[in-house]
């Protein structure tokens, strides 16, 4: 049994807490928060060991009532993985700790690449993960990106990849974030960083985005096209898609015209906290003219990376190959749609 430490457990910690104890390989081995507040409160009921990852606010979970089983440090010091999901550029200031106590690391997408030895994606690039020391999960918007890029390359070849990034304001926890009532270039610059990022997984794929900020919290929203180095029909893509167990081809008698209708029907399908793992392409929207593919899909930002992390974990522990890893974390979570 692998025993991880999530260092961070906001909203891609904790889900990756509840992943991670699904799996029959591995355990938490404990969640660090630095302060006191409802998702401490549910760490503990869940049986998480909470540490403290502020060693001078750790008396702020005793007065909290919360019991602290340590500090961070000795998390750290006995997981066989760290799981870092702490806000951008935090994970930076912990890579320190974590070479320290010679423990193996991921961090997540809101990191600068140069700060671990591999950017990843299990469907893409799981090899060049294994045993690595250091590993960046790319962000929601790169992973929903690279798992339909894999495929088209590797079936029909990528000549270039344009995609325009709708994306969300904020998480639906959070409270302090916008657009409220209105629509932002951003960033205005062109491309956006988003390109460069998938290029981490890619290295030499030739992609533009372009990004906007909505005043919604449910999902991203990607309008993709896709020039392939040979003409093909949408219904071969629509084949090759459905093999993908993280792509779900939204079909048209579901009746779902946005996020709102793919929450809901996650929320109904029984989902945990309604989160959708898998990418959402409309089936209707799979186009192709001539050389070029087209599709919208919608993207879960708070829960796409989470099986991801899991996957993660079992390369950098050279637990499982890729195909052995995919196959458990979505039997596990449930994931295919
Ligand atoms: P979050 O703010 O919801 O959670 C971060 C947690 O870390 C909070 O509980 C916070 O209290 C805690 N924290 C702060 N400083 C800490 C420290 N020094 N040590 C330990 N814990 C600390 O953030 P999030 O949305 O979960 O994002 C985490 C990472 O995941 C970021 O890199 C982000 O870019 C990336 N990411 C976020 C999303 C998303 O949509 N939320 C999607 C994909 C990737």
């Amino acid at each position: 049994m692998q025993q991880v430490a999530i260092n961070g457990y906001g909203t891609i910690g904790k889900r990756v807490a509840d992943a991670v104890r699904q799996q029959p390989d591995m355990e938490v081995l404990g969640v660090a928060k630095t302060r006191p507040n409802f998702e401490a409160e549910t760490a503990i009921e869940k049986g998480f060991p909470l540490y403290a990852a502020v060693e001078e606010r750790a008396e702020l979970f005793a007065e909290a009532g919360l019991e602290i089983a340590g500090p961070v440090e000795d998390l750290v010091a006995e997981a066989d993985v760290v799981v870092d999901a702490t806000p951008s550029g935090i994970g930076a200031q912990n890579k320190e700790l974590y070479e320290e106590y010679d423990t193996p690391a991921l961090y997540q997408g809101g990191e600068d690449a140069d700060l671990a030895e591999v950017s990843f994606n299990a469907r893409s690039n799981f090899e060049d993960a294994v045993d690595a020391d250091h590993v960046r999960v790319v962000s929601c918007n790169t992973t929903g990106l690279s798992r339909v890029i894999a495929p088209l390359r590797e079936a029909y070849g990528v000549e270039k990849v344009r995609a325009t990034l709708v994306r969300r304001g904020g998480d639906p926890g959070q409270s302090d974030r916008g657009p409220i009532n209105d629509i932002l270039p951003n960033p205005v610059t062109i491309p956006s960083h988003h390109g460069p990022d998938v290029e981490t997984i890619f290295p030499d794929l030739d992609i533009d985005t372009l990004g906007m900020k909505v005043p919604a919290t449910q999902m991203h929203m990607h309008s993709l096209n896709v020039t392939l180095e040979e003409e093909v029909d949408a219904a071969d893509v629509r084949e090759l898609f459905a093999d993908e167990s993280r792509l779900f081809s939204i079909p048209e008698r579901m009746d779902i015209d946005g996020s709102g209708k793919l929450k809901e029907y996650a929320l109904d399908a029984g989902r945990p906290r309604g989160d959708i793992w898998e990418n959402c392409i409309w089936e209707e929207s799979i186009s192709t003219v001539g050389r070029d593919f087209y599709c919208f899909q919608a993207i879960h930002q708070e829960s796409d990376v989470v099986p991801e992390n899991v996957d993660a974990i079992r390369a950098v522990t050279g637990a499982a190959d890729a195909q052995e890893s995919i196959e458990t974390t979505d039997e596990t979570l449930g994931i295919g749609l």
